[in-house]
Order: structure tokens, then C-alpha cells, then sequence
């Protein structure tokens, strides 16, 4: 047995590429803290024009900045690489595009622990270099890049909850490895577990799908979410016996009264396109079962063949599958509600062929 690899990859070293100017750094952290009054989403309207699908992308140079410099495999040019290749394709001229907005430490306590929050604001200040023990480096505004991850997405759930969009896709975001009181495998805030506290707490959905086929097991929510019978957990990934973050086995299905809520499917290294379709009814059959109000879709593209960190070889196709399988069931069961989020996926090539191939399904 090979041993888990204990972190993600050598990470880069910190510099100040990605200073942001002390203006606008006020005003996006006098916004997160509340000092600043947020810009008020637009109420619920209909699509501007007809041959628009009601799927919405969310975009924006605030996210493009969630990236960790100096050759580190998750840089700040990856929505840039999946914008050009979506362009490319003519699908930015069938989805609605929305900005990011920063999210209020508010609404990021929802998921974290105010202490962690506390830590990611002062990391600069304090001189951190690393967030955890050496895969995710502190870097010139990390923590507006994270907050913004985060308000985004809580911004496409709201559009998503007041009938604005049907569907969602936030390329940058997914950041699945992030605990509630820890930053872990690149990931600083977890937006999903916002996501899944808000849905809880502001719009009464308690019955919720969360489905990941990233390389990596999604560690954070699911041990987040272990004992919660309502959280209908569905994880297709890399063994952990050979990669980060070591977790994810099949007998790992909740605990006490959530147990059989979720549904861990290691894949051996090598594993491609027909084992993700010989797993792939699994994850269907368990959301049949408990036939969720609410689809959350982790497309992380990592699992294609090539990417630097994991060693499945999965194409795009996996991705259009699986994005085209949930939105229908989303559709079955769940009026139509689904969001999609980018997660890791660290070839540039492939995140591009990936990401569009979900979009596509989504618009
Ligand atoms: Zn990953």
C-alpha cells in the first residue's frame, strides 16, 4: 500500500503580485465586516431575453483573484482558462453572467467558527505563511479572494431561492477540504457548507444532495455533515490509500441516525471513464432514496486523465454525464434547484474541457 501523501503538493512561496489597492481592500473588508452597507441583490426578474437559458454563471475578477501565487498548481489564471475555452464554444451567449459579491463574516460564520475567520483576516498582518500545515500559503488579500468565494455563492442561492435562476455555476469555488474551524488542501472558506447552513437556516430546506466527483474526497463537508441524517452525500474519488486527503472509504457511511445518508465510491488509480459510469447508478439510486430538496454538484476536474496531483483518467464526458444526470434529477425532485461549483482541477486544458462540458449540460 502506498502511503497517503500527507499534503497536496509543494506549495509556493508567498509575494505581492496579487496586492490589491488599499481603497478597495477597505471598502471589500468594510463590506465583510459590516461596517459598509452591502449592494442589495436585485429582487427576483425574469431573464432578459429569451434565448437565454435561466442558468446563471457567476464570474468576476474578485474570484479569478482566489488563486495562490508563484507557480502553486492552484493559480489565479483558472477562470480566465475556462472563460476563454466557454467563450470559445459560444456558451457565454446563452448563460446569464452575474458578479461575485464578498460575503459578510455573517454569513461565513455560518459554516466557520468565528475564531478561523478571525485568523484568515489577521493572516497578513500576523505574517502567517501557510493556513494549514503547508498546501494553502497565505497571500496579499486572501481573505477578500475567500470572502468572495463565499458571498458569491451565497448570492446564486439566493437567485436560485427566489426563482431568479434555475441553476447556477460558480467556476472558482467548491472548496471542499475547508473544516469549520480549519483551512485545509487549498481550500480557505468553505462555501458549500455556507451554502448548506444557509439553505438550513434562511430558506427551511433541510433535505439537501450534496454530490462530488473532485479527485479528492470532499473531507469537509462530509465530516461536517457525518451524523446529520438530512445532508445526502454523494462522493465519487481517488482512494485515499492513494491520495490527499486519505479519507472517503466505502464503509464510511454516517454515523448514528444518518447512517446510510452517505455514499462514499473510492476509485483505484487508473480508473477512467467506465468505472465512473459503472459507480455513477450508485450515486442515483441514493438520491432516489431520499429524494433530496436541493442539489449541491462539486465538478471538481482533477479526475481527468493528466492532472499534476491525482492519477484517475476520467474525461469531460464523466462531467456532462454527471451534470447532465443530477439536473434532471434536481428537476424530478428538487423543482428544478441545483448549483454547481468548479472545485480543484489543476490542468489547465482539462478544467477548460471540463467546466464547459458542465456548463453546456447546465444551460
Ligand atoms: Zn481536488
Amino acid at each position: 500500500m502506498k502511503k497517503i501523501p500527507p499534503t497536496f503538493a509543494p506549495a509556493g512561496i508567498v509575494d505581492g503580485s496579487f496586492e490589491l489597492s488599499a481603497t478597495r481592500r477597505g471598502l471589500l473588508r468594510g463590506i465583510a465586516t459590516g461596517v459598509l452597507a452591502l449592494p442589495l441583490m436585485p429582487m427576483a426578474r425574469k431573464p432578459e431575453a429569451a434565448t437565454v437559458t435561466d442558468a446563471c454563471l457567476f464570474v468576476g475578477e474578485e474570484l479569478a483573484r482566489y488563486g495562490f501565487p508563484n507557480g502553486h498548481p492552484l493559480g489565479a489564471d483558472r477562470q480566465d482558462t475556462f472563460l476563454k475555452e466557454a467563450n470559445m464554444q459560444g456558451l457565454l451567449s446563452k448563460v446569464r453572467t452575474c458578479p461575485p459579491r464578498i460575503a459578510t463574516t455573517e454569513e461565513i460564520g455560518r459554516f466557520h467558527t468565528q475564531h478561523h475567520i478571525d485568523r484568515v483576516m489577521h493572516a497578513e498582518r500576523a505574517k502567517l505563511e501557510y493556513l494549514d500545515n503547508g498546501d494553502t500559503p497565505v497571500f496579499p488579500g486572501v481573505f477578500e479572494a475567500s470572502a468572495n468565494v463565499v458571498g458569491t455563492a451565497v448570492d446564486g442561492l439566493a437567485r436560485v431561492m427566489l426563482g431568479e435562476s434555475g441553476r447556477s455555476f460558480q467556476p472558482i469555488g467548491g472548496l471542499h477540504h475547508a473544516g469549520r474551524a480549519h483551512a485545509a488542501g487549498f481550500c480557505v472558506f468553505n462555501d458549500l457548507g455556507v451554502v448548506i447552513e444557509t439553505l438550513r437556516r434562511h430558506y427551511g430546506i433541510g433535505r439537501i444532495a450534496y454530490v462530488d466527483i473532485d479527485v479528492h474526497h470532499g473531507d469537509g463537508i462530509f465530516y461536517a455533515y457525518e451524523a446529520d441524517p438530512e445532508l445526502i452525500f454523494a462522493d465519487i474519488h481517488e482512494d485515499g490509500r492513494h491520495l490527499y486527503p486519505g479519507t472517503g472509504g466505502e464503509d464510511e457511511t454516517g454515523k448514528g441516525a444518518a447512517k446510510g445518508t452517505k455514499l462514499n465510491i473510492p476509485l483505484l488509480p487508473g480508473a477512467g471513464d467506465r468505472e465512473f459510469l459503472q459507480a455513477w447508478p450508485r450515486v442515483e439510486e441514493h438520491l432516489q432514496r431520499f429524494q433530496p430538496e436541493f442539489v449541491i454538484f462539486q465538478c471538481g476536474a482533477d479526475g481527468l486523465r493528466n492532472d499534476p496531483l491525482a492519477h484517475l483518467q476520467f474525461s469531460a464526458a464523466a462531467h456532462a454525464h454527471a451534470a447532465r444526470r443530477l439536473r434532471h434529477i434536481a428537476g424530478q425532485c428538487a423543482q428544478g434547484r441545483m448549483m454547481a461549483f468548479g472545485g480543484g482541477g489543476y490542468d489547465r486544458d482539462n478544467l477548460a474541457k471540463a467546466w464547459t462540458a458542465v456548463l453546456r449540460e447546465l444551460v
